[in-house]
């Protein structure tokens, strides 16, 4: 298997990390954990060709997990895809496909470009959505992936999913997509060989935050992603998700302000991450940035 890391931020537009997005390649075939933004061009960055990635897992409906499938779906279309990709996501997924392609926000685009001859198969711009619950969500001959609810968004405003993947090679992932420390995830990730988790914060934002009264729940620490992945005794960790505190544009420094102070803001809080996190985990440990590819 080989993971390519094709985003690794959180939701505010960062000039060097796409949105949530991972590619998990086994033997021939793509499945694509998340589609946030700049995914589909990270892809093509990574020499995978869209038209290729036929299953795509959507943690939860926040917008810098999914933003991109639009673009993906329509930019592969382009590119000659020949069949609909599946969806695997929580329930209001068919709710955001449905006003996506014909008859929907791209309607007029659609309607154009078929106009030429070689954009006949709009058959794949009818994505094959398959809203889940927790346990067994997909299964073909290469893997299995499992889910389990996560604490991020209130349960009753939109489910939340952190994700495992199991290959016929004797492989496994998991993904804990947005989450606060959850013994859920924890016990779906149980001697896992890759445990990719987001931490979203530092813990020295998370103190200026704390103070700020800006909130700090639903997502996941240094300290306890430290503590996760020990408990989970996770072979290799690889920390995602990153709020853009490492940092050097001018312009996302200003944004980030009511979030953090901008003078702990640079690519030395990366250090502080990796040695919190490193407090309690001693197994190998990888902080993400786009591209990054592990080959188990
Ligand atoms: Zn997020
Ligand atoms: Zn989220």
């Amino acid at each position: 298997m080989r993971i390519t890391m094709l985003g690794t931020s959180a939701a505010v537009p960062d000039p060097d990390r796409g949105g949530s997005g991972i590619l998990l390649s086994v033997r021939d075939r793509h499945y694509l954990f998340d589609c946030g933004a700049n995914t589909t061009r990270s892809m093509i960055k990574s020499h995978i060709n869209p038209t290729q990635v036929d299953t795509v897992f959507l943690s939860h409906l926040h917008f810098d997990h999914i933003v991109d499938f639009p673009y993906f779906v329509l930019a592969s279309w382009i590119c000659d895809r020949e069949k609909a990709p599946v969806v695997v996501g929580p329930p209001g997924t068919q709710n955001f496909v449905n006003h996506l392609f014909e008859g929907g926000a791209f309607a007029k685009d659609i309607e154009a470009r078929v106009q030429y001859p070689r954009r006949q198969n709009t058959e794949v711009l009818k994505p094959d959505v398959r809203e889940c619950e927790p346990g067994i969500v997909f299964e073909d001959e290469f893997v299995k992936v499992t889910a389990c609810y996560v604490e991020h968004i209130p349960l009753e405003v939109s489910p939340c999913f952190g994700l495992r993947m199991d290959t016929v090679d004797g492989e496994s992932v998991s993904f804990s997509g947005d989450t606060a420390p959850c013994d859920r995830f924890i016990e779906m990730s149980k001697d896992v060989d890759v445990m990719i988790h987001e931490c979203t914060f530092p813990e020295s934002a998370i103190e200026f935050r704390k103070k700020a009264n800006i909130g700090t729940w639903a997502h996941t620490s240094p300290k306890q992603l430290g503590e996760i992945a020990k408990a989970a005794n996770a072979k290799r960790l690889v920390a995602t998700h990153f709020a853009s505190y490492d940092t050097t544009n001018p312009v996302l420094r200003d944004i980030m302000s009511p979030h953090m102070p901008v003078e702990i803001m640079g690519p030395a809080l990366l250090d502080e991450v990796a040695a919190d996190i490193q407090r309690t985990y001693k197994g190998d440990l990888r902080l993400a940035h786009d591209q990054m590819r592990i080959d188990l």
